[in-house]
């Protein structure tokens, strides 16, 4: 056990063993003291910059509803006058944001529960005048103790020591951020190999996060999907292995990846390209509600170039609020809802699209087991004839071929033996690539419908999932007390 002394020179003291280890430091818990834990930076990061940053940060004083939001150092640590780290509210529940998006076992209504405070818990720290950064999903928790009703779904911003703080006097920068979630003003900055400790300020604003919070939001009302995700529409369609084949196989079956098109300004959801459709496991954009679909719009299109047209929190909060309500249940599929103006159930057409997709591609044998995890028992299969026969008729020939080789000369026979080798050898090839274009987006939607099979019946066992659609906003406290946010929404 070690003592330490904070900036009023209260002193706690710290268990041996520590409950987390990052690259910078380790968290340890506190004797007699359950609410609290302490940061320990390494050497090499007990730097003055990073002391008068958590100087900053500990003026703000943040009620008990804020520190449930926002992990905010509390007190400064110190050893010797030597300063080593900080304390800060312990966090019991460190759900990761990504495992909302990636189980089928959050349905629409937690999923716009979640994004709803997740604005809250942004809101709080814009409100005291500051900048997140680095919003990237694993500094984001998410409460899923389902034992915990009160706090089931709220959302916790982490390593807020990272976060971009504004003094009077200086920027302690944020220097840290995940592509896929940088703003593009950003991306273009640091295009040519500049970092975000040296580049030139401003790096991240109020609205750099502003378009984090987007994508975040729209991951989450749309069934997992980044916004700038996008696929080659012949990876979905193949009807010539040739096209596998060529020099250029990897352009030719590689879709942008999400960084690129945030680069490029291309939004594919509501863009069109030539050859370049949205991946198969996301609803189509008009599946969203009108006024979801021009908040997306005003962020991703028209506040691309200009930053200050993004959506703000507060719209988005309003927005969220107001299409809870909205939302149906699946007439075949008791695990999917959806926004009440379509006619049909999303989730269900894609669940035909990926059926679909799998019985017109023959993956082989190890393909089964993932297209039975992608099924819906309650979907029609789509059958497709056409590529069943084809694939017979594949069969029949190598038959026929090797029937007809017991009256060919030797010569003839190893002739014919050599062009088929080669032709398997392309064919395998082609798969391969094939395979691994569409992995990405396979592998997403068989993983998400495994945790459906495994985990739901307990889930819905422990009454997590109620049969009202509505969500029950008579509980929630929306008010705004100065700079506060008091939110308790729950199903
Ligand atoms: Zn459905």
């Amino acid at each position: 056990m070690s003592v330490y002394f904070g900036i009023k020179k209260k002193s706690y003291e710290t268990h041996e063993d520590r409950i987390g280890n990052g690259g910078e430091g380790s968290i340890y818990t506190l004797v007699n003291n359950k609410e609290q834990v302490a940061k320990l930076y390494k050497e090499q990061y007990r730097t003055k910059n990073r002391e008068e940053k958590l100087l900053t940060m500990i003026q703000y004083n943040l009620s008990d509803e804020q520190l449930k939001q926002v992990v905010w150092p509390q007190d400064i640590l110190y050893d010797n006058n030597q300063f080593v780290g900080y304390i800060m509210p312990i966090l019991k529940n460190t759900s990761s944001l990504i495992e909302v998006y990636s189980s089928s076992l959050f349905d629409l209504r937690h999923r716009i529960l979640v994004a709803y405070n997740l604005c809250i818990a942004i809101n709080t720290v814009h409100n005291m005048g500051q900048v997140c950064g680095d919003l990237n999903p694993l500094n984001i928790c998410v409460n899923l103790d389902e034992n915990d009703k009160d706090n089931l779904f709220k959302v916790t911003l982490i390593d807020t020591d990272s976060f971009h703080i504004t003094a009077s006097n200086r920027t302690y920068r944020c220097e840290v951020g995940l592509g896929d979630y940088l703003a593009p003003e950003l991306q273009r900055k640091l295009k040519n190999g500049d970092n975000l400790k040296t580049i030139e300020l401003p790096t991240y604003t109020k609205e750099t996060d502003l378009f984090a919070v987007a994508v975040h939001i729209f991951y989450l009302l749309m069934n997992g999907c980044h916004p700038y995700a996008c696929a080659k529409e012949n990876n979905r369609m193949v009807s010539n292995i040739d096209q596998f084949v060529g020099t250029n196989v990897n352009q030719s079956v590689v879709a942008p990846q999400p960084i690129d098109n945030i680069g490029d300004g291309f939004f594919p959801f509501v863009e069109k390209r030539e050859g370049i459709t949205i991946p198969i496991y996301a609803p189509e954009f008009e599946s969203l509600p009108l006024n979801i679909r021009k908040l997306f719009i005003r962020t991703f299109i028209e506040g691309y170039s200009e930053p200050k047209k993004r959506v703000s929190i507060d719209e988005w909060i309003t927005a969220l609020y107001g299409i809870v309500n909205s939302i149906s249940r699946c007439n075949y599929n008791s695990r999917h809802y959806y926004f009440s103006h379509n006619n049909q159930c999303p989730l269900c057409e894609i669940d035909k699209n990926i059926n679909s997709f799998f019985e017109k591609n023959d993956f082989g044998s190890s393909v089964p087991n993932n297209n039975d995890a992608v099924s819906d028992n309650t979907v029609a299969p789509d059958n497709n004839s056409n590529s069943t026969s084809e694939s017979n008729d594949d069969q029949n020939s190598q038959e026929g071929l090797s029937l007809g080789c017991e009256i060919i000369i030797l010569a003839i026979i190893l002739i014919i033996m050599t062009i088929l080798i080669y032709s398997c050898t392309q064919v395998v090839n082609a798969e391969n690539v094939y395979d691994y274009s569409n992995a990405e987006v396979i592998k997403q939607d068989v993983n998400y419908d495994e945790n459906v099979y495994d985990i739901n019946i307990d889930f819905e066992e422990n009454e997590y999932i109620e049969d009202d659609v509505n969500i029950d906003f008579e509980e929630s406290e929306y008010k705004e007390d100065d700079v506060i946010y008091v939110v308790n929404l729950r199903l």
